[in-house]
């Protein structure tokens, strides 16, 4: 076989993390294991019928064929009129693009910026994605640490980072892995500061209006106008509406980065699907219904990760904060490391052999010493984990006493 010359740019990328992780247990369950995968980061609610009714209208009305490279304007409309209800936003349409989920939305906006040689900057822990963006596009990646206590991202923080390449900062609020919010004022002076340095800002707001309270969703939409110059938000259908599927996202940008955005887009993939897009439009026309949905998801969400924490945190050695949004949950596992684990991905390994329960291993989000629980599962799947993992230790904890 021919030996294919894969591009650089592309050579340089690896495979998920998160992938890999679902891939093992895919095997495992194949092989007859009775196997409960906490890693998916994909809602395990269906689509909202309502949503899936109004496809259907837009095949029947025809819209079967390609749509602007932008998107259909009643698409770019009613997201700028469903942000401006909610949020109180005044961008125009123009300054919206459709694109194919957030992470082409989060490509387009990244492949129009950087340059090789540009400096990225990514604070970890990051979504697996960000790192691999900035290979393909010969960036330089500069990681930010933040505290492992509440790994919450400050302005000083970026600030410290900033040089003279630097041309975009990546943020992803509610954060995955962490479940953590950056607060509206903290979101600001971190824009400021970037702004000030002529630094652009992707913020990745896939997870917008899963926070639990008392955090609240924000949007860097609603940053004052000044600041919104320097910044796009990413957004998409999947987690909110439980549409993965569908591939539909979309960026709220300045008008000449969408100009770029919508040029760069319209040579590959052109437009998303014409009636998801309808759909979509539709979905936002009706923000009562839209909202109602997403909020018994997020009942759901809240009713879990209530089970779920305090769960967790009754395993030795095992601690988790509580998640402020998304629907992960990032255990801090440190506290078992030495002799026996090596690794994060020791004891992540541990629990696939000896309990069956597959999680995501922190190295891969730039957290070794952490796992990822997504709770995007049902209270079933959750609470059999939770015990499994729960008899597991204390059989590991009386083998060592017993063995002293
Ligand atoms: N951003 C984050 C932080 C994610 O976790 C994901 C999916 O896991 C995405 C973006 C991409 O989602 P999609 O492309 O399905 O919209």
């Amino acid at each position: 076989m021919v030996p294919f010359p894969v591009s650089n740019n592309v050579a340089g990328m690896s495979t998920s993390a998160t992938l890999k992780a679902g891939q093992i247990a895919a095997k495992l369950r194949e092989e007859g294991s009775d196997i409960i995968d906490l890693t998916v980061g994909e809602p395990d609610f269906d689509t909202p019928e309502f949503i899936k009714e109004f496809a259907i209208e837009g095949l029947g009305k025809g819209l079967t064929k390609y749509t602007p490279s932008a998107g259909l304007r009643a698409f770019q409309e009613s997201i700028a009129d469903f942000y401006e209800g909610h949020f109180g936003t005044d961008f125009p349409p123009s300054q919206v693009a459709a694109a194919c989920g957030g992470k082409q939305a989060l490509f387009n906006a990244a492949c129009t910026i950087l340059n090789p040689g540009d400096e990225l900057l990514i604070p970890k822990p990051y979504w697996v994605t960000f790192p691999e963006i900035g290979i393909f596009c010969g960036a330089r990646n500069v990681f930010i640490d933040t505290e492992p206590a509440d790994f919450v991202l400050t302005a000083e923080q970026v600030k410290e980072s900033i040089t003279h390449r630097t041309k975009l900062l990546i943020i992803n609020s509610p954060n995955n892995p962490t479940g953590r919010i950056i607060r509206a004022d903290e979101m600001q002076r971190i824009v400021e500061v970037c702004a000030e340095r002529n630094v652009f800002v992707l913020t990745d707001e896939c997870y917008l209006f899963f926070a639990y309270p008392p955090a609240e969703v924000f949007t860097s939409a609603t940053l004052p106008n000044e600041l919104r110059e320097y910044v796009c938000v990413a957004g998409s259908f999947s987690k909110t509406y439980a549409m993965t599927g569908w591939r539909i996202g979309y960026t709220i940008a300045n008008e000449d980065w969408t100009r770029a955005m919508v040029m760069l887009q319209s040579h590959s993939a052109t437009h998303p699907t014409s009636f998801v897009q309808y759909a979509c439009a539709k979905a936002m026309q009706n923000p009562n219904k839209t909202l109602a949905a997403v909020n018994s998801m997020l009942g759901e969400y809240t009713r879990r990760k209530e089970m779920l924490i305090p769960a967790l945190n009754a395993v030795n050695g095992f601690y988790c904060a509580n998640p402020e949004g998304a629907f992960y949950a990032f255990v801090d596992v440190r506290d078992m490391l030495g002799e026996r684990f090596k690794t994060s991905a020791n004891v992540a390994e541990h629990l696939l052999r000896a309990a069956h329960v597959v999680v995501t291993d922190g190295v891969g989000f730039g957290a070794d010493g952490f796992l990822r629980f997504s709770y995007a599962t049902s209270m079933e799947n959750l609470r059999n984990a939770v015990s499994r993992i729960q008899t597991l230790c204390k059989v590991d904890a009386d083998t060592v006493v017993s063995t002293l």
